[in-house]
């Protein structure tokens, strides 16, 4: 994903009006160029003009606009009159810098470098040291007096022009320098003498020819022409392609290279000489401070190539305080201009310090923030760019443990990065031994193909989730981001055998209990435990997201299922839950054989003898998540899923059910093994006989006590009823409200629960305001059928409790009918929440598990649909669905609360959607409640940009 600050400054989409004017143009001189214009100049061209006209010492030079770079990738050849425009510049240059293009006595060396809006580095071409020949060789060996750096430069032009614009492999001359150093006993470049270089650059040179058939222009001009072209091509390579494809960068966004002809000037011209990297503050840690590195006598490559170790630039103010000086004033100027962290190139030759590149600086999400609230408060920045120029998803780093960055562990395997955070444990392969091991005080990974409501007891006890299979919207990666627990799904390297406990990856085998180490950050999966680094709700962080709170429209809640979640979705700044899925509860390891006998249960009586059970723990959760919550709303969505959901699979049963029945018949076998054995041989040892009849007691005091009789007409009857509820489709079968028509017991029992609850707070001085939500509703008869359940609920607690209640009813808008049929949900429904994992798939008709397992990859890179819909919301179609529930809703009832409870409710841009479609509220899970807070004030600050936006 394109992260917000990857704009360059002043953004990609500006274009001026007299740019458009202008566009026969093609060639702007840095003192002309419209710095604002980043389509036409490219990124670098436009700062490059931008420098040059504040006034910093930027070395002279030109731009030829992306317009060119069209029209000759059309096939058009350079534009006409092209050329001659570009020698007029170039003597522009010759005047400024005194030197003259091919002059033997005097040369003028320039680089050619690339630049798109877009910034996309080492991608695209960049030649240097342009206008060598062996004549204007012997002027720079003259006016360096450096005969060793003249050839080498000299050597690496023929390479990279050989390469750039004649597509010489680089491996034709990189053997010949390997061959030559062999030769010439030379360990690395640096021990490379003149001589040597000028008789390798002979070689080069004899390379060149046999590889193009003819000689290295020697023209400067027709070098210059050359390298246009090539650069130009270099926007169609295959490097650049590809990383617009992965980055996504469109047409509108970035359209062609801009070529950048500039002067050289040279770092390597003596103890006055420098060149460096610099950042106006550091961004690794967001500190105020001028932060980077220099080497003094040396030119860009050397600093690259690591060749040597370059110093602190804190060491220049000892070592060059003049410059320093004009170091920081250069920095000063950079931040004042162009208001955002600056990533800047400069060299100093011969004691003039140069500026030849700057662009925004990349930094890590708390250096982000920290600046932010710095610059604003520095009354750099307005409190809008303060918010705005984080991308709101990289707020997740912030807020879970990241691995330790100074780890060098290799990953086994990469899967999908589907919960955030890293985490180490030992090796579980089943929620059961999760559960066991945890309470020992162990820490363990639950690793499993997929994994079920039933693992929810798993999760409670597992640091971290890895799945084999499934998605980003798997289950495994929706309830691990609910907990905020770090989770990597669908990673298909991991062969894992359940039975034989252990797991096979890349030739590594893993057994349940060795270490592994996950990073849901990355998708990465690691052997052994590597030390994480605790996540921190720092000061600049909460000042930032209160700022974020007083621009913002929407209310940013969270989908919290248990009190300590919900206690962290405040702590975060939730202003509520969203959604409290109560099945949640259910799955329980202590409440599931509660459930799973109310669903065996063959009578209502029996059912309600334990739902009866499970009202007082239900309304236990309930307070605790009111009290946790006190003052602020809680939304409690009824059961929801399927029964089936709750009891073991079919086949996990049958598995059961022919154990225990040849324990069965094993013990049987023993306890007839005697007369057996006497009817053999009456004379039958006594000693023998005594142990067997110890082995007969045993047997009967084990079938004493362990019943497996009872366990296993247990286990059929369960099994009969898993055959019972087993449905072709169970996502669109007797779940949710149906389930709440058809067993209402159930449904009776959770609203007494919700509502006891609340009576139970107003008792004691809690404020509790619960909101009872419906789930999978598609008729208002539906709600009317649960409201009455509630209304008579209402009147008989509050009766019993001597209390007002105040709650809200509403529905979840999950099926498309319920958004068709919305005025009419309105009557009876207060708020509506849209629950868009399921609306998305009943909009598509895609199964989500199948459709991410599947064919929605190849969707994607195919280009069918431009993202998944499961993590970015549609919205052209289940956005155009919101809409209609919205404008109808609203319409049946004006004062209609509308939110989001999907996984969607915590992406920015679908939040964006949400603003725009006029909700009042997202709900995400905790951990995203902060990135929600930015995207809530981020949308309200760039609704304006709606009107231009076609949503159909
Ligand atoms: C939804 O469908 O968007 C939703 C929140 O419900 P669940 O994910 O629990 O099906
Ligand atoms: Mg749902």
């Amino acid at each position: 994903m394109l992260l917000s600050h990857d704009l360059e400054p002043g953004g990609a989409s500006l274009r001026s009006p007299s740019a458009e004017i202008a566009r026969s143009k093609f060639v702007y001189a840095f003192a002309e160029g419209d710095a604002s214009d980043k389509m036409l100049l490219g990124g670098k061209g436009a700062n490059l003009c931008a420098m040059t006209q504040i006034g910093l010492n930027v070395p002279p030079g030109f731009v030829i606009t992306t317009a060119a770079c069209l029209a000759y990738l059309e096939g058009k050849g350079l534009p006409e009159g092209l050329m001659a425009d570009v020698r007029l510049h170039i003597a522009e240059l010759e005047r400024k810098t005194d030197k003259r293009f091919g002059d033997e006595a005097n040369p003028l060396l320039v680089s050619v470098r690339s630049g798109s809006a877009m910034s996309m580095p080492g991608m695209m071409d960049t030649i240097l040291n342009l206008g060598l020949n062996a004549r204007t060789l012997q002027g720079l060996i003259r006016t360096t007096g450096n005969a060793r750096f003249a050839y080498d430069a000299w050597r690496r032009f023929i390479q990279l022009f050989g390469k750039i614009v004649m597509g010489i492999a680089d491996d034709a001359f990189d053997d010949a320098m390997a061959a030559f150093k062999r030769q010439h006993g030379a360990a690395q470049d640096v021990d490379l003498t003149a001589d040597q270089l000028k008789a390798l650059s002979e070689q080069f040179l004899e390379i060149y020819r046999k590889e193009t058939g003819h000689s290295l222009p020697s023209d400067p001009y027709e070098q210059l022409q050359l390298a246009i072209e090539a650069v130009f091509r270099s926007w169609n390579g295959k490097r650049a392609v590809d990383y617009r494809r992965q980055f996504r960068i469109t047409k509108e966004m970035a359209n062609g290279t801009a070529v950048n002809v500039v002067a050289m000037v040279f770092g390597n011209m003596g103890e006055d000489s420098a060149t460096g990297v610099g950042f106006t503050r550091n961004p690794a840690t967001g500190e105020n401070a001028i932060y980077g590195e220099y080497l003094t006598n040396a030119q860009g490559e050397d600093v690259v190539a690591g060749i040597r170790t370059p110093k602190p630039i804190a060491e220049m103010a000892r070592e060059m305080p003049g410059l320093y000086r004009q170091l920081v004033e250069l920095r000063d100027r950079l931040e004042t201009h162009y208001k955002e962290i600056q990533d800047f190139e400069f060299t100093i030759e011969k004691g003039r310090l140069y500026c030849l590149q700057t662009r925004n600086g990349k930094m890590n999400a708390r250096a982000m923030v920290i600046t932010s609230v710095e610059m604003l408060e520095g009354g750099l920045i307005s409190k809008e760019r303060a918010l705005m120029r984080i991308a709101p998803m990289l707020l997740e780093q912030l807020l879970v443990p990241t691995l330790d960055p100074a780890h060098r562990v290799k990953p086994l395997a990469q899967g999908l990065p589907a919960s955030p955070g890293a985490a180490s444990g030992r090796i579980v392969f089943d929620a059961d031994t999760a559960e066991q091991r945890a309470t020992l005080g162990e820490k363990v990974v639950l690793v499993r193909e997929e994994t079920k409501p039933e693992d929810i007891h798993g999760f409670f006890a597992a640091q971290a989730v890895l799945t084999s299979r499934g998605g980003k919207t798997s289950h495994a990666a929706v309830v691990a981001r609910g907990m905020g627990k770090p989770c990597v799904s669908g990673c298909d390297a991991i062969r894992i055998d359940v039975r034989e406990r252990c797991a096979e990856v890349g030739g590594t085998l893993l057994h349940e209990g060795d270490l592994i180490t996950i990073d849901g950050t990355t998708g990465n999966v690691y052997p052994g435990q590597i030390p994480t680094v605790e996540a921190e709700f720092f000061p600049e962080l909460a000042t930032l997201l209160s700022w974020a709170d007083e621009v913002a429209r929407l209310g940013v809640l969270a989908n919290a299922d248990t009190p300590r979640d919900a206690a962290r979705a405040r702590q975060y700044g939730a202003i509520g839950i969203g959604l409290c899925r109560t099945e949640r509860m259910f799955n329980d390891t202590q409440r599931l054989p509660i459930v799973q006998e109310m669903i065996l249960a063959d009578t209502v009586d029996a059912r309600r003898a334990a739902l009866d059970r499970l009202l007082p723990i239900q309304r236990a959760d309930f307070k605790a998540i009111f009290k946790a919550m006190a003052g602020l709303p809680v939304t409690v969505r009824l059961l929801d899923p399927p029964m089936h959901e709750f009891l073991p699979t079919a086949s996990q049963l049958e598995f059961e059910i022919s154990h225990l029945r040849h324990l069965q018949r094993l013990t049987r076998s023993v306890a007839e093994l005697p007369d057996t054995l006497r009817l053999l041989d009456p004379e039958l040892p006594r000693d023998y006989v005594e142990s067997l009849g110890k082995l007969q007691q045993s047997l009967v005091q084990y079938r004493a006590t362990h019943r497996d009789d009872t366990l296993l007409t247990r286990r059929e009857a369960m099994l009969k009823k898993v055959h019972l509820l087993s449905e072709v489709n169970p996502m669109l079968g007797h779940r949710g409200v149906r389930l709440g028509i058809t067993y209402p017991e159930i449904y009776e029992m959770q609203i007494r629960a919700i509502l006891e609850a609340a009576a139970e707070c107003v008792q004691e001085g809690i404020q509790a305001h619960p909101e009872i939500m419906v789930p999978q509703v598609c008729d208002a008869a539906e709600l009317k059928h649960v409201k009455a359940l509630v209304d008579a609920a209402k009147a008989d607690i509050e009766a019993r409790y001597g209390v007002a209640l105040n709650f809200k009813f509403g529905s979840m808008m999950e099926a498309v009918r319920a958004c068709l049929r919305a005025a009419s949900l309105a009557e009876l429904a207060e708020f509506f929440s849209f629950g868009t994992n399921d609306l998305t798939q009943a909009t598509f008709s895609f199964s989500r598990e199948d459709a991410e397992n599947k064919f929605l990859p190849q969707y994607i890179t195919g280009g069918i649909l431009p993202e998944n819909p499961f993590e970015a919301l549609d919205v052209e179609g289940v956005g155009r669905l919101m809409r209609l529930a919205v404008k109808e809703g609203r319409g049946a009832r004006p004062d209609l609360v509308v939110g989001i409870c999907g996984e969607h409710g915590g992406h920015p841009e679908s939040i964006r959607f949400c603003h725009y479609a006029g909700l009042d509220y997202v709900s995400c899970s905790a951990p995203r409640v902060p990135i929600a807070r930015l995207a809530a004030a981020q949308a309200k600050l760039r609704e304006k940009e709606y009107a231009a936006t076609v949503f159909v």
